[in-house]
């Protein structure tokens, strides 16, 4: 069996997680604090919070924007649950938005139609690591004064031009989730990039209280200040984490040779049933967290991940839009996004992960050409 995807581990896991017990296994320890400083030297996020999932991080968000009932948030309908719901159980409409043409990413130049005298934010979701353009997206938020938050769940280690995903829209909130690049079972990470969020980002972090701040012997008792909830990492995970982070490179470096591999011997021939390669802006360095065909019909794709499957393949699909979810339908009327649709139907992902042999990238790709064909 080829499995879709597999954590990689660097060995130094369980010796981390031992110290950690040792030390101190709630969060905001020594391992929470090695990890704050390697994101801010490794890409030089200026203020981040370790939290126990992306979901956690989005949620922290829009607290953080004070998003409340009445306002709309513009989301990608072709996304994870979390990119909505973290905004809807702050009482937001969300307003889904199509993607590209020619990738899953939330088309820049279709967003305009969107606005109205509510709307108070727009979420991008950077899919398989790809950077949006965001400079586009920075210009159409300043334009209409918008608040920008970048779901980056899968795009740790990626670039848009010179500047790391996570750090252009006024947050970036990123999973560390098993099925990542970078994993610690679950764990996610909150990227301030706005300093007026600085101190609240911590009260809210910290269950709404000024823990933080008493920690650093700035306040002498600490107490209720503000809303918040319970979202610190514990330190077993943040130690699991920092073991992770210290060989991203070479983490990313197999990645990135497992998705070229199928780059390099795919290229030439899927055209020809009609398949799409995976399209990669030139601003974009990807980090390798997808590799993903698109089919001609919803027809080929289904044929092509059953016989993958009888195969012994793990070939998936992604997502089910979410304009079309049962949740939303329930209380809006239907929207019309082709293009997330069209992903849905016949976008089919193949199996890549730090570790994934040749041999094996040799067998997918041999039964893709005999299932194609
Ligand atoms: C994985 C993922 C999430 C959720 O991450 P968790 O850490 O599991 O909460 C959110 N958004 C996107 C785009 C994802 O891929």
């Amino acid at each position: 069996m080829i499995v879709l995807n597999k954590a990689y581990l660097t060995g130094k896991e369980s010796e981390y997680i031992r110290e950690a017990l040792e030390k101190q296994t709630s969060g905001n320890g020594v391992f929470t604090k090695k990890c704050h400083r390697f994101f801010l030297d490794k890409y030089g996020f200026k203020k981040t919070l370790l939290t126990p999932s992306c979901t956690a991080a989005l949620e922290m968000a829009a607290i953080l924007l004070d998003i409340r009932p009445g306002d709309e948030v513009i989301v990608p309908s072709f996304t994870f649950v979390s990119t909505a719901n973290a905004f809807v159980l702050r009482g937001a409409t969300v307003v889904f938005a199509d993607s590209l043409s020619v990738h899953p990413n939330i088309d820049p130049d279709a967003l305009e139609k969107h606005i109205t005298p509510r709307t108070k934010a727009i979420v991008v979701v950077h899919y398989g690591g790809v950077a949006v353009d965001m400079d586009k997206i920075m210009d159409f938020a300043n334009r209409h004064n918008l608040f920008v938050v970048e779901d980056a769940a899968q795009a740790i280690d990626a670039f848009y031009k010179d500047r790391p995903l996570g750090s252009i829209g006024h947050f970036g909130c990123f999973s560390f989730h098993d099925t990542k690049n970078i994993v610690c079972g679950e764990g996610g990470l909150l990227v301030i990039n706005d300093a007026r969020f600085f101190p609240r980002a911590e009260i809210v972090w910290e269950k709404g209280t000024n823990r933080s701040a008493f920690i650093r012997g700035e306040v002498d008792k600490y107490g209720w200040v503000d809303i918040g909830s319970s979202f610190l990492l514990s330190e077993v995970t943040a130690a699991f984490l920092y073991a992770q982070l210290e060989e991203i490179d070479s983490i990313q470096n197999k990645r990135r040779e497992a998705w070229h591999y199928y780059w390099d011997n795919l290229k030439a021939f899927v055209s020809e049933y009609g398949v799409s390669m995976p399209e990669i802006p030139a601003f974009a360095t990807h980090n390798a967290h997808i590799f993903y065909l698109i089919c001609e019909s919803s027809e080929q794709r289904d044929a092509l991940t059953k016989s993958l499957k009888q195969s012994g393949i793990q070939a998936y699909f992604h997502y089910p839009p979410l304009h079309l979810s049962k949740f939303y339908l329930q209380s809006h009327r239907p929207v019309s996004l082709p293009n997330a649709a069209k992903f849905s139907e016949q976008l089919v992902r193949l199996p890549v992960y730090a570790g994934l042999t040749t041999t094996d990238q040799d067998f997918v790709i041999a039964e893709l050409k005999k299932a194609l064909g």
